[in-house]
């Protein structure tokens, strides 16, 4: 290794989600928005179809094209589409679309006339994320509109779906009243003659502990890279993502000197420095100079004063110490290295956030498995 680079380990994700599979009896949905929550989303659709996921989950159209593009042929949902979103190109490459307002129905069934194609529509409830979809105040006229559209031949009504807000605390009180609201829509869906298919509901944190929200198809992100949706709470996961980076120089230097931009670090004693190429460019969050865990050469160090944009310093004390050797700044933790989880409590956000940033802008991406 000579520069920084982010490893993928795609075992680690066929057998995440077969994991997940075998905690459910609904299909699995594995979402792959985010380029892949920064591991890549072609390698890793394709890595989490073959554990046995049966569909792909992203936010936007042209992620799904991407998928398509790459020659991807399962089921793909797209689920944030405003209005100008070029809807008949995702009917033509069989991208299934979510729908959440009357307006949304009307756009869907014209893409899908001009398109020449019957368009593939998830209906969403806003269970009480408040975010997408139809409150239940307006749901019935949606689903009144979805059926006319149906019944015209140029939508079909795949699914019913919504989405937890807070499926990550156990027993939040939330979870049974979205839950409620659900099973409302779906009574209210077939009393106005609609019974699709499917019905889906599950992030990572309600497939690995609330069956009863996992209706025909779950739809986990973060576990299916091997991370835990819930803080302290270990599930058999398998981290698929590590960041490493060669040690590009090293130095001894006396105590009281200034580290990196602004002295923010002052060396406590004579020690030695390793400079890391890697920086706040390639995802390293900047929130964490003088504190981010690096791990050199077999043991454990923090980063000494502020994360540049392309490098920091790590201060390795007495440690014997090359250029060259590895630095990893976490990984699934087998040899001591520190994980995304690690790095998250330090920065004080979610190793969602932390795997992310590592998306297709910063370093190179290297898989195995
Ligand atoms: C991101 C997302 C998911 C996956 O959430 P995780 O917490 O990563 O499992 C599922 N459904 C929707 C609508 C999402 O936006």
């Amino acid at each position: 290794m000579w520069q920084a680079e982010a490893v993928v380990d795609l075992a680690a994700i066929r057998a995440n989600v077969a994991l997940l599979r075998k905690r459910t009896s609904a299909e699995v949905m594995a979402v792959v928005k985010a380029d892949g929550y920064g591991h890549g989303a072609v390698p890793s659709a394709r890595a989490a179809l073959a554990g046995g996921a049966t569909w792909l989950g992203v936010r936007s159209l042209p992620e799904a094209l991407e998928l398509r593009a790459a020659g991807v042929t399962a089921p793909v949902l797209a689920w944030l589409l405003p209005p100008g979103t070029p809807l008949p190109e995702g009917v033509a490459a069989d991208v299934d679309l979510s729908v959440s307002s009357v307006a949304q129905v009307t756009e869907l069934a014209e893409a899908a006339r001009r398109a020449g194609k019957v368009a593939r529509a998830h209906l969403k409830i806003d269970t009480g994320l408040h975010r997408n979809g139809a409150t239940l105040d307006v749901w019935p006229k949606l689903v009144e509109a979805a059926a006319k559209a149906q019944a015209e031949g140029v939508l079909e009504i795949v699914a019913v779906w919504s989405h937890l807000a807070c499926a990550d605390v156990l027993g939040d009180p939330s979870i049974d009243r979205q839950l409620d609201v659900f099973l409302e829509a779906s009574a209210i869906a077939e009393r106005l003659g609609v019974t699709p298919r499917l019905r889906h509901l599950a992030n990572s944190a309600a497939t690995l502990t609330r069956p009863d929200t996992h209706f025909d198809l779950v739809r986990p992100g973060v576990a299916v890279y091997g991370l835990s949706p819930i803080e302290g709470q270990d599930f058999g996961l398998r981290p698929a993502m590590t960041v490493r980076a060669p040690v590009a120089l090293v130095k001894r230097v006396p105590a009281g000197e200034g580290v990196s931009y602004g002295h923010t670090y002052v060396t406590p004693r004579e020690t030695t420095l390793c400079l890391i190429p890697i920086g706040y460019a390639d995802g390293v969050p900047r929130h964490a100079s003088s504190s981010g865990p690096v791990w050199v050469n077999g043991k454990r160090f923090e980063i000494a004063g502020r994360v540049c944009m392309d490098q920091f310093v790590v201060d390795c004390d007495d440690a014997v110490v090359a250029a060259g050797d590895e630095a990893v700044l976490f990984g699934p933790g087998d040899r001591g290295e520190p994980t995304a989880d690690d790095w998250a409590a330090v920065v004080g956000t979610i190793n969602y956030e932390i795997v992310t940033r590592f998306g297709r802008s910063g370093v190179p991406r290297r898989y195995r498995g």
